[in-house]
Formats: C-alpha cells, sequence, structure tokens
C-alpha cells in the first residue's frame, strides 16, 4: 500500500513537472528533472488531464481559500464532511512532515471535493505556508500527506533609477521591493549615509531573483551595483573568498567597517569617553574609559566586530561582561550584561553582528545600559571617534579571479541604462 502511493506520488509529482516545463519558455537556470521529463512528455500531451497540485482533478471542484483567524484544519475540513477519525488520523500521519497546529491565519488553502449525497466531500486540502512549498493532506483511498516544493528559477535582473526623493521610493518606483531595498542599504550602510542622499544620486543594480511561475518570490543574492553619490562612484560587488560572500569596491577593498559603530540598540549615550567624570555609584571624579549606552533590559548586545572571546564571565565591578580580542591591534569589552549569549564562552569564535549577551545593570552600575569599552594597541580610546578601519579586503590569492569577476559584473552593469525620461529632465535642468 505505502508503496502504491509513492509511485502515485512519484508520478504525479513527474507530470507535474512535466506541465511545468512544456509551459515554461525561458531557458534560465531551473532546477529539477529534466531527464525524466524528455520521457514522460509525449504521454502528457496525450491524455491532457486537468493537473492542479499534481493531482488529476477533472471530476472533482476546486475551492479555494484562506485560513481564518483561530481557525484549525479540524474546522475546516469538517465543514467538507471529514469524519473526526480520519482527521485524527490525517494530524498523525502529518507530524513528521507538517505540525498541522501551525496553520495560520490568511494563509491560502484549496480543498478538492466532490458532491456526495449533496453535500461536498474533501477528497484533498492543499495548504501553502509559503509562496515556495505547499502540504498535501490527500484523504481519497488511504490518507496521506507530502510537502511539495515548487520548482525555482533563478533569473538575473537589473534595475537603475536616478533619485528625486528617497533611494527607497526610486527602487519601488522601478520595479523593486523592500527586500532589495534593505540588501541594498546594509550594502552600502557602512560608507553613505542614506539620510542625506541628495536628489540626483543614481544607482544600478545587479541582483538574482527567485521566481515561480514566473512570479517574484524573493531576492537570491545582489549581485553588484553602482551608485553615484555626489558625482561619486561607489561600486559593490559580491564575492565569495572560502568564507561567504562580502562586498568589495574596485580596489578590491570590503565595503564593511571592521567593527560597528554601535554595539547595541540604544535609546541614549548616557555618559561618553571622558577622562574625568563624576562616578555616579563611587560618587568621586574618576575618567571613563567607555562609553554608555542606555537600553532596556534583556536588549540584545552584538559583537563590534569578528574575533576570539577573551573573557566572558561575571565580575564584581564589570557583572556580567564579554571581552573580544579582534587581532592584534584591537579588542572591545561589554559590560554589566544581565546575561551572557549562551555559547558564548572563553576560546569561542564569534562574527561582527552576533548576539553576545544581553544588556542589563550587573556589577557596578545604576541602572540597564552597556558600557562599551574599546582597546587599540593595549591602550583605551574612545570607540565612538576611533576611526574604524575597514573589514578584510581580497585576499592575494583570490585577486585575479576578483578582478576578472569585477570586470564582467562591470560589464554587464555598463549595460544597464538609466531612466530615459528622468535624465532627460535632469540634463534641461542643468542648461
Ligand atoms: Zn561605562
Amino acid at each position: 500500500m505505502l508503496k502504491k502511493t509513492i509511485s502515485l506520488v512519484l508520478s504525479l509529482a513527474v507530470i507535474l513537472s512535466a506541465y511545468y516545463f512544456i509551459y515554461q519558455e525561458n531557458t534560465s537556470i531551473t532546477e529539477g528533472n529534466t531527464a525524466l521529463v524528455d520521457s514522460v512528455s509525449t504521454n502528457v500531451t496525450k491524455v491532457e488531464p486537468t493537473i492542479l497540485y499534481g493531482m488529476v482533478i477533472d471530476s472533482f471542484q476546486v475551492a479555494e481559500n484562506s485560513v481564518k483567524r483561530n481557525e484549525s484544519i479540524s474546522d475546516i475540513l469538517q465543514a467538507y464532511n471529514v469524519p473526526h477519525q480520519v482527521i485524527f488520523k490525517l494530524a498523525n500521519k502529518a507530524r513528521d512532515i507538517f505540525d498541522v497546529r501551525k496553520i495560520a491565519a490568511n494563509k491560502k488553502y484549496t480543498i478538492i471535493y466532490q458532491d456526495q449525497d449533496s453535500l461536498p466531500s474533501a477528497k484533498a486540502m492543499v495548504y501553502e505556508p509559503n509562496a515556495e512549498e505547499y502540504v498535501v493532506f490527500n484523504l481519497r483511498d488511504s490518507v496521506d500527506v507530502y510537502l511539495e516544493k515548487r520548482p525555482i528559477e533563478i533569473k538575473e535582473k537589473t534595475i537603475s533609477g536616478i533619485i528625486s526623493s528617497s533611494l527607497y521610493n526610486e527602487i519601488i518606483n522601478n520595479g523593486g521591493t523592500p527586500e532589495l531595498v534593505d540588501l541594498v542599504a546594509d550594502m552600502y550602510g557602512w560608507q553613505i549615509d542614506f539620510g542625506r542622499i541628495y536628489a540626483g544620486d543614481k544607482f544600478k543594480i545587479l541582483y538574482s531573483e527567485r521566481t515561480i511561475n514566473g512570479e517574484p518570490v524573493g531576492v537570491e543574492e545582489v549581485i553588484g551595483a553602482e551608485l553615484i553619490h555626489s558625482n561619486s562612484p561607489f561600486l559593490s560587488i559580491a564575492f565569495d573568498q572560502g568564507e561567504g560572500v562580502d562586498y568589495f569596491d574596485n580596489e578590491g577593498k570590503s565595503l564593511r567597517k571592521a567593527f560597528l559603530r554601535y554595539p547595541v540598540k540604544f535609546s541614549r549615550i548616557s555618559s561618553r569617553y571622558t577622562m574625568n567624570r563624576y562616578h555616579p555609584v563611587q560618587k568621586r571624579n574618576k575618567p571613563h574609559l567607555g562609553t554608555d549606552f542606555a537600553a532596556s533590559t534583556g536588549t540584545p548586545i552584538y559583537a563590534a566586530g569578528d574575533g576570539v572571546v577573551e573573557k566572558a564571565a561575571y565580575e564584581k565591578y564589570n557583572g556580567n561582561n564579554v571581552k573580544i580580542r579582534h587581532n592584534g591591534t584591537y579588542s572591545t569589552q561589554y559590560l554589566h550584561m544581565s546575561k551572557i549569549a549562551s555559547g558564548v564562552r572563553s576560546g569561542g569564535r564569534v562574527k561582527q553582528g552576533q548576539i553576545i549577551g544581553y544588556v542589563g545593570s550587573t556589577g557596578l552600575a545604576t541602572g540597564p545600559h552597556l558600557c562599551y569599552r574599546f582597546w587599540k594597541n593595549g591602550k583605551q580610546v574612545d570607540g565612538l571617534k576611533v576611526d574604524l578601519p575597514p573589514s578584510e579586503p581580497i585576499k592575494k590569492d583570490y585577486l585575479t579571479s576578483f578582478t576578472r569577476y569585477k570586470d564582467f559584473v562591470k560589464s554587464k552593469l555598463d549595460k544597464v541604462e538609466y531612466p530615459k525620461e528622468k535624465e532627460e529632465v535632469l540634463l534641461a535642468g542643468m542648461q
């Protein structure tokens, strides 16, 4: 019986993918097994059954709906006269594939049913937790549940614009998504203050997009971009030196700084680095060789840069604190945490932006805040004023392949044109 079900599912999946390939006109990268398709495509064109979610539905009716607030799978199926014991069996069978309690409001579902004695009787239910997957609850013959992934295509896309109000508006107006805006803003965030972007700044972006049946479902990656900001070009090329993708400029320098300026999302700076301040607890003047960021207890604290944990411990004055050695030159320390993040311990590695603990007031502190200390060559310096060094550039071993790849991406960006109308308006305005 199990074998039969598996083979049925498999053959349906093959038919579905065959349909998919037959109706796809373009030839960009597609995940899937093309070898299987050749062998069945002739068969498929002869039969031409109506297929939905891999099921032949010719003799059935279809109802599409979305989950209402607090609605459960049994509420949905009972309306289609599925007996209690079948729903129970279904939930049990689904366990390893999909937790039926996770059915969420506003998600789409489809019921495939037949009228029996003038009552609708469900034969299958398909639930779509996201755009890329769907869960089939098959109620025909034997109860059976399976998860299918839709074939995803990765398509290269370009977008360009001349900014009149904001980067956000310009990307959206030219067909981009808020997700793309976020990625681009993150990428350039170290160099450009997007609050100060000027009208007339221009951008070209080359990126890849995930699509399902031609519909975009998300950005795969920003491949490269060029931003002209107050007449200076800022090139950005995605490149992996073996430790994940990072972004580099025309010379192979990282777009990222080695350190975050602020290792916490704070409400205000309650005390700056100073050689002389009145200590609220000790009630005397003494230097404050750190920056205090006021934030509520439990606010996450991020590692300012990659490095090795030199200390992660409780101490009388510093409270729960973590010190990170970033390299031979720089170290940072984070005091008064309510809690050190799990897994952060002496000798372990941390990545820039990783949560290393949570704001608190342990040790000598009057209220919840992070005291952030910054060392350069063994001397404590002002973390807010120090010139932050850039992150690792392209390594020597990768320089040739990076340069070749950069030129390739650049040539693609060069072919992208700016929206015509606007450029002409701007040029006319300049005369
Ligand atoms: Zn402090």
